[in-house]
């Protein structure tokens, strides 16, 4: 599956987006190319789910003195363009990876924080229904699955099988 394929891509942690596939999703989304917004795409593709905090830093790292305040534009530029997608962690936190467009969804640790992404059983939105009685023009369903990590998580005893 298509998918699957861009997972793996994307997990690998080699080659994650060049600098022309950025400068191309930049023109594609009809966004001028600027540097803090190719720096950003870039941090974001080796950094997934990380929060603007640590992306703002990263886009330091690379352009130098760039403000928290542009960094933040850039994301909800980004964003608002679809090529970033915002996970709400809560009402204060918000992490970023770059759009896939997959409709996966997230399972979040409540305890360190830890961010997975879990494949959506359709792969398309909306993957749940809504009573049609509602009249609601339903688009989308953000699924976020909350617990503890496999590193959080009680230890178990052994499970022989
Ligand atoms: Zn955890
Ligand atoms: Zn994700
Ligand atoms: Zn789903």
């Amino acid at each position: 599956m298509l998918t699957q394929r861009h997972d793996a891509v994307l997990d690998s942690g080699a080659g994650l987006l060049s600098p022309e596939d950025a400068e191309t999703s930049l023109r594609s989304a009809g966004l001028r190319v600027t540097a803090p917004r190719l720096a950003t795409l870039t941090v974001i593709a080796e950094n997934q789910h990380a929060d603007a905090e640590t992306l703002a830093q990263g886009v330091r790292d690379r352009l130098g003195a760039v403000s928290r305040q542009a960094v933040y534009d850039v994301l909800a530029a980004l964003t608002e363009a679809g090529l970033v997608r915002r996970v709400t962690v809560d009402e204060r936190r918000s992490r970023y990876e770059l759009a896939r467009h997959d409709n996966h969804h997230h399972l979040i640790c409540r305890s360190c924080g830890r961010i997975e992404d879990v494949p959506c059983a359709l792969g398309h939105a909306p993957c749940m229904d809504l009573d049609p009685a509602r009249g609601f023009a339903l688009e989308e369903a953000d699924v976020v699955f909350r617990g503890l990590c496999a590193d959080c998580a009680p230890t178990q005893p052994p499970h022989v099988v």
